[in-house]
């Protein structure tokens, strides 16, 4: 366990006792068929992403009412339900990544004829890193009636809990697995002010915060919030460097969700890139450079090449620059 002044766990225990559970059921259940769900129309509708009780009673009235269920994994559909004490008597049909597309206009053709489709994901909001976003735009292009149940997402809750600037954030999804990709997602994000929310899994944590520490230093504050809403919720807030030590001392398991900081004016001033250049200006300051310091052609492009990240956080292609420097010594000789 790791000592954070900072550190909060299992504030979310959901108390399930059994008779408790089964009482706030039949309540639920009551209260819910109250409630009057959208005809001819795409609902999304977010899930619990850990603590059954977070389901909303519009999405209990949803499952118990939509013509049309289309759920990422229909097994984990009828589980919710069954946790729920909810019967589905409408059509549940599976709506993942590989089908979405496929499967938006027969769904939306249900919608014409004035069917509600319900369309849940595994947990949490819908389209965000989840299936939805086929239908959403598919409905948009047809002119549908497209809606939403919102609820429990991990990116709103794990932002609301670090205790980081919340006035203007960015959610970049989960941390890219290449190691490549993540050096130039996370070089792309130095001179970013907004405060950062990325989702990871704890396989990957380890090298993550290493990549974390080389693109931002061991100072900028974060949190590392991890099983939200579940019985071991834990919050780490403390810096990357203090963060990164706890991972190494403790690996954290469960579902991850990181928050870094923004960085402050000074920060995002010394990460600027100084000036985007162009192949042939790098050739030219890497020929310049060889000659007045004496160092190999290739050591200097490769020098000045990372001196000069585009906006993006790639580097320009050192074979183009390359090319460039010799094209300009042979033009010089003629
Ligand atoms: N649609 C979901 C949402 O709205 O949050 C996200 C689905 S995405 C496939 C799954 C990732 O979300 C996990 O790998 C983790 O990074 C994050 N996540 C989901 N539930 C979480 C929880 N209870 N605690 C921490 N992170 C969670």
């Amino acid at each position: 366990m790791t000592d954070f002044e900072n550190e909060t766990e299992g504030a979310a225990a959901s108390g399930d006792a059994a008779q408790d559970v089964a009482a706030a059921q039949a309540a639920m259940a009551g209260a819910a068929s109250h409630i009057t769900i959208p005809r001819g129309c795409v609902v999304l509708a977010a899930t619990p992403i850990g603590n059954t009780g977070d389901a909303s009673l519009r999405l209990i009235a949803l499952l118990e009412q939509a013509d049309i269920v289309a759920a990422e994994d229909t097994r984990r559909l009828y589980d919710l339900a069954h946790r729920l004490g909810v019967h589905v008597p409408g059509r549940v049909v599976a709506n993942h990544d590989h089908n979405e597309r496929d499967k938006a206009d027969s769904l939306l053709d249900e919608v014409e004829g004035g069917a509600t489709v319900l369309l849940v994901s595994d947990a949490g909001m819908p389209t965000i890193n989840d299936p939805g976003l086929a239908i959403v735009r598919r409905a948009i292009e047809r002119g549908l009636p497209v809606t939403c149940a919102p609820g429990p997402s991990a990116v709103l809750d794990a932002l609301a809990l670090a205790g980081l600037p919340t006035d203007r954030f960015c959610y970049e999804g989960f941390v890219p697995r290449k190691a490549s990709d993540r050096t130039q997602r996370l070089r792309s994000l130095r001179a970013e002010r907004r405060t950062i929310v990325f989702y990871e899994t704890p396989h990957r944590i380890a090298e993550t915060m290493d990549a974390l520490l080389e693109a931002f230093g061991p100072d900028r504050s974060m949190a590392l919030c991890r099983e939200l809403t579940k019985d071991y919720e834990q919050v780490r807030r403390g810096t990357v460097g203090q963060v990164r030590q706890s991972v190494i001392d403790d690996p954290p398991r469960g579902e991850i969700v990181l928050v870094i900081a923004g960085a402050s004016a000074e920060e995002a001033n010394a990460a600027a890139p100084e000036a985007v250049i162009t192949v042939a200006q790098a050739a030219r300051l890497a020929q310049e450079r060889s000659e007045g310091e004496g160092v190999r052609i290739k050591d200097a492009i490769a020098e000045v090449i990372k001196e000069h990240p585009l906006p993006d956080g790639s580097l320009l292609n050192r074979k183009a620059v390359y090319q460039a420097a010799l094209d300009a010594k042979s033009s010089e000789r003629a």
